[in-house]
């Protein structure tokens, strides 16, 4: 196994990793470790190149040094991939070196499931490595996080309700979401307990229609989610679904969901708050995951109870972003950066020195 260094400005260590043997092309980016030890997933990709695997790599590190900064799990950011396909260059073989190559950064960085991996596959990395997370439930870890993520965004919908009417209460609320898959099904179930009217929809008509049915909720086509008249537009299924195209049809007073990278580019957050839309930013509303795994890191390990009050503080960092939106004047995913930041910079101030 070959471990290469690849010396990048702002990055604490990034490496590549090529075994012949086991035919794994991999990278690692530990983004900062100010806050903590280094978590993010290992996503498995076809890429077409190395250049294209590190693009990916050291945007998603940095995201995830910004998201557990605000989620304050006392964690840092990073993530790693695998050039590969997941549907058919998986083996024992492969997760067992990946398993190596996390282990040679000594714990500066914990693995994860993420797009293209599973918590199987991460079982074969842990026969290798300690450092890795988000394993079965009957292994002492902390198995789904879905239904924390979900709760996550159900509590940040309610700080968003309060932000943009003054009052919280669900009942009378109408909430489109678009994707019922693990996360958009808990959430469903979760607001339809409170009382909020739901259209729902998903590539799966199926699962629409079971969705639906389950909660009293009206389906509706993939497209037509973007024109339903609601109080709250929740992506629960893709990134950069807030984009020219789709930002003028939007008849809603708040986007918050658990997708990943809602926004396509920054300047449509900014779109967003001219047009009087409350946004929660994605990385804050959809933290829960990743505050359930970071309480597996934790000395004493995993503890459903305080990973359910840690997950609940996802109401009150929202709260935050929006204060600091309002004093600042400016966007709220900017308003998300600049309070990771400022977490980032009192924690160097505060680190030993040397
Ligand atoms: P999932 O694959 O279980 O569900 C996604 C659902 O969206 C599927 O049912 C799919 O059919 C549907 N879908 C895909 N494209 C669609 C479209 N164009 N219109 C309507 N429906 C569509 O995934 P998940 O685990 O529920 O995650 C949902 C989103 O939340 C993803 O973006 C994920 O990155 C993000 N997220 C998930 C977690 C977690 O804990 N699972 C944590 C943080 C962020």
């Amino acid at each position: 196994m070959k471990i290469t260094d690849v010396a990048t400005t702002g990055y604490e260590r990034v490496a590549r990793c090529e075994d012949p043997v086991s035919g794994l092309r991999a990278m690692i980016a530990v983004h900062d470790t100010t806050l903590g030890p280094a978590l993010g997933g290992l996503r498995m990709w076809p890429y077409r190149s190395w250049d294209e695997a590190q693009f990916d790599v050291l945007r998603l590190a940095k995201g995830m040094t910004y998201k557990s900064a605000v989620a304050d799990t006392g964690l840092g950011g990073g993530k790693s991939v695998i050039l590969g396909n997941p549907k058919t260059d998986k083996s024992e073989a492969l997760f067992r070196a990946m398993g190596r190559f996390v282990d040679a950064f000594g714990g500066k960085y914990i693995t994860a499931e993420d797009v293209g991996t599973s918590v199987e596959d991460m079982v074969l990395v842990r026969k290798e490595t300690r450092w890795v997370t988000g394993l079965p439930r009957s292994m002492a870890s902390s198995g789904d996080p879905s239904p924390w993520t979900a709760l996550g965004v159900f509590l940040g919908i309610k700080a968003c309700l309060e932000e943009a009417f003054g009052d919280g209460e669900m009942r009378g609320r109408t909430v489109a979401l678009q994707g019922v898959g693990h996360v958009g099904a808990y959430l469903a179930e979760h607001l339809a307990k409170a009382g909020a009217r739901l259209v729902v929809t998903d590539l799966s008509p199926e699962r629409a229609k079971e969705v639906a049915t389950r909660f009293g909720a009206q389906a509706v086509a993939p497209d037509a989610i973007y024109d339903v008249p609601c109080d709250v537009f929740s992506p629960n299924a893709l990134g950069a679904v807030v984009n020219d195209d789709t930002i003028r049809r939007l008849r809603t007073k708040v986007v918050a969901g658990a997708a990943n990278n809602v926004l396509l580019r920054e300047e449509h957050g900014d779109r967003l708050r001219e047009m009087g839309v409350l946004y929660a930013p994605d990385y804050v509303i959809n933290a829960g995951g990743i505050i359930n795994v970071s309480i597996e890191v934790e000395s004493g390990g995993y503890d459903e109870g305080r990973s359910r009050r840690k997950v609940e503080n996802i109401y009150g960092a929202l709260k935050t972003v929006f204060r600091i939106a309002r004093e600042k004047g400016v966007s709220t995913n900017r308003a998300a950066n600049v309070l990771a930041e400022e977490r980032i910079a009192r924690g160097r101030k505060a680190a030993p020195v040397g």
